[in-house]
């Protein structure tokens, strides 16, 4: 990086590239080199960078309107809703800004359902270990990677972390005041962990037992990216509360919590708010990617692809068993679990015009745009048997 661009900004991200452009699924660098983009502003441009119909969505909601504040309802956002209600089998949605902001929402509702249950409750939460729920103060009590944390405690209390996917260890946290059980339906910084059946239905066992809210973080593994539209869908459950963002505006900040009519009734007028949140220019864009998803049939097109990429990562898998430990995932969230350190793997393949990103210490994680082809993966893979190469 160079001194003078990274002078007024607080230094909390290690960067080197400066990007001026998008096309189709390529950036380009301020020196006019190509790169073939595996990451997609971390799983969030979903369409590309080229989707005519999309950008001129949104360049006729900023000719209408961009935005009023929460206090008025606007088109956009009530269409918006509809269609997140419905495609996620959610009954009300609250929208946000972020993936963090989401969470914080999702943990409020939690808290003010078991509130208005008994006002004496101490609104425990069960998280998992090695979650990544966001860096907000609420988000950051949930998240089960101790260095994230540590430095700025006292966090929210009343959070105890479980094994993701051990559901009896789970079962053991759970006392009178639990009012949350929380989880990504696939672990995504975490090094690209899917949940297993098992552990999925007892959690939802669980929660309907003792009257507990489910939380789902589907803010990276939801907008189809795994092949279904939540990744809840492939295990035949449905959260009480569910948390969306990322890939939501494929690019236009904007996120969402949503629940069932039992939970969202909790939250009452006053009890939460965004001046931005949800506004007409993010909303818009929600409504166009819903649209453009459902003409386009891209998740079933994620599942194709996701089925392929999986195939070309196993191949390499066996070519490099030395480096190369174990490919995991669903639909076109992929993981490769590498012995080689990952950083290395990213930073010689962000050389050779190749984006990828890594999730956890040894694990290359790939969320392309969704809309990439068997010829952008075939590239991904030949770069990356060059890297592989090169380190044999
Ligand atoms: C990115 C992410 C978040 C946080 O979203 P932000 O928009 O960065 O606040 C939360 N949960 C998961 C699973 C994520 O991947």
């Amino acid at each position: 990086m160079s001194i003078e661009q990274d002078q007024y900004f607080i230094h909390t991200y290690d960067r080197s590239v400066t990007f001026t452009k998008g096309e189709d699924v390529y950036l380009f660098d301020k020196d006019g080199k190509k790169y073939l983009d595996m990451g997609a502003g971390i799983a969030v441009s979903a369409l590309g960078y080229s989707n005519e119909e999309y950008k001129q969505a949104l360049k006729d909601q900023v000719d209408t309107l961009i935005h009023v504040s929460n206090l008025y309802y606007t088109e956009p956002s009530v269409k918006a809703a509809g269609l997140l209600a419905k495609a996620s089998g959610m009954d009300r949605v609250f929208f946000t800004n972020s993936g963090a902001e989401a969470m914080e929402g999702a943990l409020k509702l939690a808290r003010k359902y078991a509130y208005l249950k008994n006002p004496n409750s101490k609104g425990e939460i069960i998280a998992m270990n090695h979650s990544f729920h966001g860096r907000t103060m609420g988000a950051l009590s949930v998240t089960g990677t101790e260095h994230y944390r540590t430095p700025f405690e006292p966090l929210i209390g009343g959070v105890s972390f479980a094994e993701y996917n051990n559901l009896e260890s789970v079962e053991q946290l759970i006392t009178k005041d639990t009012c949350a059980i929380l989880f990504e339906t696939v672990q995504g910084e975490g090094g690209i962990y899917p949940a297993a059946e098992e552990f999925m239905t007892g959690i939802r066992t669980l929660c309907d037992t003792y009257d507990i809210a489910m939380i789902l973080d589907e803010i990276q593994c939801g907008m189809g990216r795994t092949g279904k539209l939540f990744a809840y869908e492939h295990y035949g459950i449905q959260p009480d509360i569910m948390t969306t963002a990322k890939a939501l505006g494929c690019g236009v900040p904007v996120g969402a919590f949503a629940a069932t009519e039992k939970f969202a009734v909790a939250m009452r007028v006053g009890d939460h708010g965004t001046t931005y949140g949800g506004n007409p220019l993010a909303t818009a864009a929600v409504c166009k990617v819903f649209e453009i998803f459902e003409k386009e049939h891209l998740v079933r097109h994620v599942s194709q692809m996701g089925l392929y990429f999986r195939e070309c990562l196993e191949k390499l898998a066996q070519k490099y068993p030395a480096q190369i430990k174990d490919i995991r995932g669903k639909g076109l969230m992929l993981g490769m679990e590498v012995l080689c350190p990952n950083a290395q793997v990213v930073k010689r393949a962000l050389e050779k015009g190749l984006i990828l990103i890594s999730a956890g210490s040894n694990v290359i994680r790939f969320v392309p745009p969704l809309v990439i082809q068997k010829k952008h993966i075939d590239a991904c893979c030949e770069i990356l048997d060059e890297i592989f190469a090169e380190w044999k």
